[in-house]
C-alpha cells in the first residue's frame, strides 16, 4: 500500500497534486510519500514486536537526509556500508548505538570514524578486517560489539546481481568456517562478540531462502554458545521484495517475515536486528517525467521521457520493470498503446520498457514510475551532464524539495583546471 494515488482525475502524492510540483519545480524529479515511509517502517517494527529488536534501516536504499530523520524521530536504527552513509546518519541524528555497519571493504578512516563517532555494532565480513577492526579498537582502549557475517550457501532465488548468499559470492565467511572464526575473534583484544550477522540477497519474493538461512542461523547460535560464547544478538539482514507490478503475485508482508524470525529463531532470547531498505523505501517513492517527444517508429512508437538511464539505472541494470502512469488519470476504458519508452541519453540501454501498452501520450503529458523510491535516486549521477535529478518529499498537504536541481554553473563549478591549462 503506498499514498499515492489518484483524486480528481490526478495523480497525488498524500494531498499534494504531481501536476502542480512538475509546474512549480521541473521534470524530472524524485518524489516521496511520509506517510508510506513511516507505514512501512512501522510494519516491520510491530512485526518484531514479540521480542526486543532493532529495525535498521538500510540507508543504500535511499539515504537523504530527510528520509533518514523521518525514519530516525520514529526510533529507527541504520544499516550503513560506508564512511559518506555514516556522516549522513549521524547527520540525521542517529545515535551511534543504533548505527550497524556492513560491506566487504570497510577501510581504516572508515572503522576509525565509527569508531570514534559511536557504532552499534560491526558487521564483519573477513578476517582481516576483523584483524583491522581488532588493532584500531584495542589502540583507543575500546572493546567493540562484532557480529561476523556468515555466507549460509542459500539460493535466494533473485536477480543474479542482488544475490548474496551463495558461497560463490564475495559476501561473509563460509558458515562451515564460522566457529574457527569466532575462536579466534574472542581471543582479539578490541573485539567483543556478540551476534551473528546474515543478508543472503535482495527483492526476495519468497520466505523459504530466509526460512533455511535463519535456521542454519539458529544451529549456528546453539553451537557457539556450547563453545562459550555469549551471542546476544542476532542480525537477520534485509532483502524483502516489493511488488513492482500490480498484477503479479505479491511477495511476503513484513508481519509473515516477522512469524517466520521469531519460528526459527525466537527460542533463542537474542534481541533481533533486520536492515530492510527496498521495503521501507521502493514503494514510498515515485519518478516523475515529462515526455518530450513521440517519435513514430516503424511498428512502434517511441515516448521519449526527459527522464533517463542516469536518473533510474534500474531497468538498465537489472532488467527491472516499474510501471509507468499517467499523472492525468485515463479515462476509464481508454484504448491503450504499445510504447518503447526511453530516455535522450546516448545508449541503447537508455530504454525503460519495450511494448508497454499505455493511454494515448502526447508531448508534455506527464508520467510517473512507481516504486522508484529504493535503488532511485542514490543510484543516479550526472552522465551526458544531465543536472542530478532532484528530490521533494511530501507530508500531508506540505511538500518540501528535499534535494534541489543543481545549475549548469554548480556543475561546473567542481571541477577545476590544472593551472598549465
Ligand atoms: C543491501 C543490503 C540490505 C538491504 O537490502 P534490501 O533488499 O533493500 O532490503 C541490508 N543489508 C545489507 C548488508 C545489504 O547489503
Amino acid at each position: 500500500m503506498d499514498h499515492f494515488l489518484y483524486r480528481d482525475g490526478q495523480l497525488h502524492a498524500e494531498d499534494v497534486p504531481v501536476a502542480d510540483l512538475a509546474a512549480t519545480h521541473g521534470t524530472p524529479f524524485y518524489l516521496y510519500s511520509t506517510a508510506t515511509l513511516l507505514r512501512h517502517y512501522r510494519l516491520f517494527d510491530e512485526a518484531l514486536s514479540w521480542g526486543p529488536h532493532l529495525v535498521c534501516y538500510a540507508m543504500k536504499a535511499a539515504s537523504n537526509l530527510a528520509i533518514l530523520k523521518t525514519l530516525a524521530a520514529e526510533g529507527a536504527g541504520m544499516d550503513v556500508v560506508s564512511g559518506g552513509e555514516y556522516a549522513r546518519a549521524k547527520a540525521a541524528g542517529v545515535p551511534g548505538d543504533r548505527i550497524v555497519f556492513s560491506g566487504v571493504g570497510k577501510t581504516r578512516e572508515e572503522i576509525a570514524q565509527a569508531l570514534e563517532g559511536g557504532i552499534r555494532q560491526f558487521n564483519v565480513e573477513s578476517e582481516p578486517e576483523l584483524a583491522v577492526i581488532s588493532e584500531l579498537a584495542a589502540a583507543r582502549n575500546m572493546e567493540v560489539p562484532i557480529a561476523i557475517r556468515v555466507n549460509p550457501d542459500v539460493d535466494a532465488k533473485t536477480h543474479a546481481k542482488i544475490a548474496t548468499g551463495k558461497s560463490e559470492n564475495k559476501f561473509g565467511i563460509p558458515i562451515a568456517r564460522a566457529r574457527e572464526v569466532y575462536a579466534h575473534a574472542a581471543s582479539l583484544p578490541g573485539i567483543k562478540v556478540t551476534g551473528i550477522d546474515v543478508h543472503i540477497g535482495s527483492q526476495l519474493t519468497d520466505l523459504e531462502p530466509f526460512e533455511m538461512a535463519y535456521r542454519k542461523v539458529a544451529d549456528l547460535t546453539e553451537q557457539l554458545r556450547a563453545e562459550g560464547h555469549e551471542i546476544t544478538r542476532l542480525d537477520l539482514g534485509g532483502g524483502l521484495g516489493i511488488p513492482y507490478a500490480r498484477d503479479n503475485n505479491a511477495p511476503p508482508l513484513p508481519t509473515d517475515y516477522g512469524a517466520l524470525i521469531q519460528r526459527t529463531v525466537g527460542h533463542l532470547g537474542c534481541e533481533i536486528e533486520i536492515e530492510p531498505g527496498r521495503l521501507i523505501a521502493g514503494n514510498a517513492g515515485i519518478l516523475v517525467s515529462r515526455v518530450i517527444y513521440v517519435k513514430e517508429g516503424e511498428g512502434r512508437d517511441f515516448l521519449i521521457l526527459d527522464a533517463a538511464m542516469n536518473d533510474l539505472i534500474r531497468p538498465a541494470m537489472y532488467d527491472a520493470w516499474h510501471d509507468i502512469v499517467p499523472v492525468k488519470q485515463p479515462a476509464p476504458g481508454v484504448e491503450t498503446r504499445n510504447y518503447d519508452i526511453v530516455g535522450p541519453v546516448c545508449e541503447s540501454g537508455d530504454t525503460f520498457a519495450k511494448a508497454r501498452p499505455m493511454p494515448p501520450l502526447k508531448a508534455g503529458d506527464l508520467v510517473a514510475f512507481r516504486s522508484a523510491g529504493a535503488y532511485g535516486a542514490v543510484m543516479s549521477s550526472e552522465y551526458n551532464s544531465r543536472p542530478l535529478v532532484p528530490e521533494i518529499l511530501a507530508h500531508g498537504d506540505q511538500h518540501a524539495v528535499i534535494r534541489a536541481r543543481p545549475s549548469f554553473e554548480e556543475m561546473l563549478s567542481r571541477d577545476n583546471i590544472p593551472e598549465w591549462l
